[in-house]
């Protein structure tokens, strides 16, 4: 069932979560460890996260490194088709331009077709960990916006060598969002019209990038109503469990922590006392989205499913 469909057929706010595929080499019974707790709280679809190659240079026993390239969690569509099955729920795939040719592209949209996915999270993917700008494959999509297009002519039975009106896709299209700008965007006004553009391209719902203030989420939902922006806006948050996140999350994801929070997690010393700080913050925000009647929270667990499951209980 698409997205939309699960949010206009629930009268209260839905409980979702994204996962990780496992590093290369571990088993998918880690994965399902991960998933069996969260199951209680009748997630109706969980996201996949979509991992493109990165480059590492190994030694070649003569002195000389050789460049090669390396996928660390690939499986996407395997695990999403494994979730379909074991817990006959949505699953939906993250699909990047990197990487990808459009020809590309569209061979793994029909790979989803065949396989009964109906929501599909359209991103551009970050540059490549070895570059600093985004590059896109050779004939491929450049930007988010162009791979919602793609999507959305698909959508129409439009395929890139060939019409087949009676075939179409009907994919339900999400696309990312950021409370405080995307970290490329010039301003916040051009990064919300782009994402403006993503929208009247065919996105159908937006998921946010993770946020520590609700109040930053409040105001981005209401420039984006402000500029016509009307469907739902699905807000993501992640729950802190270490020492390392204080630093990495702002890092990596280009957020802030208000002070309230850097105040207390200035105060931990141990990873424990980070988690608890981490849950009642978790608690607090969801339950103030909750109460504003936010159509779905989408928890990143990014492999620590007991924290988002102790929040989960308090709210759910
Ligand atoms: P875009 O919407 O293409 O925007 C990228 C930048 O270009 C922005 O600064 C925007 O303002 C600007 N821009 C957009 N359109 C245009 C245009 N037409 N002309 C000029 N400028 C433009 N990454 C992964 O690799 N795998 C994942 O699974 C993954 N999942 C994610 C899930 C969520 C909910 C979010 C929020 C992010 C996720 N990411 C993932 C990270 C994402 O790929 C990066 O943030 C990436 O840098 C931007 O992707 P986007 O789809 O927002 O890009």
């Amino acid at each position: 069932m698409k997205v939309t469909e699960h949010i206009s057929n629930s009268k209260d706010t839905i409980f979702s979560f994204e996962i990780l595929p496992p590093l290369k080499g571990k088993g998918i019974e880690d994965l399902y460890a991960g998933i069996d707790p969260l199951m209680e709280f009748n997630p109706p679809f969980i996201n996949v996260t979509y991992h493109r190659e990165e480059y590492q240079y190994k030694e070649m026993g003569n002195g000389l490194l050789k460049k090669v390239s390396v996928r660390k969690r690939p499986g996407t569509v395997g695990i999403c088709a494994a979730i379909m099955n074991k817990y006959k729920i949505d699953a939906i795939p993250h699909l990047i331009c990197g990487g990808f040719s459009k020809e590309e592209t569209e061979s793994a949209l029909i790979d989803l077709k065949f396989l009964g996915v109906d929501n599909v999270l359209a991103l551009r993917g970050d540059p490549i960990k070895s570059e600093q700008i985004f590059t896109p494959a050779q004939g491929g999509n450049a930007y988010a916006l162009d791979l919602i297009k793609q999507m959305d002519e698909m959508n129409q039975g439009q395929y890139l060598h060939e019409e087949t009106k009676n075939n179409p896709s009907n994919f339900c299209i999400g696309t990312a969002g950021y409370p405080e700008k995307h970290f490329e965007a010039m301003n916040m006004s051009t990064d919300l019209k782009y994402l403006k553009m993503k929208v009247d391209a065919g996105a159908d719902f937006i998921v946010t990038q993770m946020f520590f203030d609700n109040s930053k989420y409040f105001s981005f939902v209401k420039k984006c109503r402000e500029i016509g922006i009307n469907i739902p806006i699905i807000p993501g948050i992640k729950p802190i469990t270490t020492l390392k996140h204080i630093s990495f999350l702002p890092k990596f994801f280009h957020v802030d922590f208000p002070d309230a929070l850097s105040n207390e997690l200035s105060k931990c010393k141990t990873n424990d006392q980070v988690k608890q700080v981490g849950k009642e913050w978790g608690i607090n925000q969801a339950k103030e989205l909750k109460d504003n009647n936010v159509p779905v929270i989408h928890f990143y667990t990014m492999g620590k499913g007991e924290s988002v499951k102790n929040i989960a209980k308090a709210v759910f």
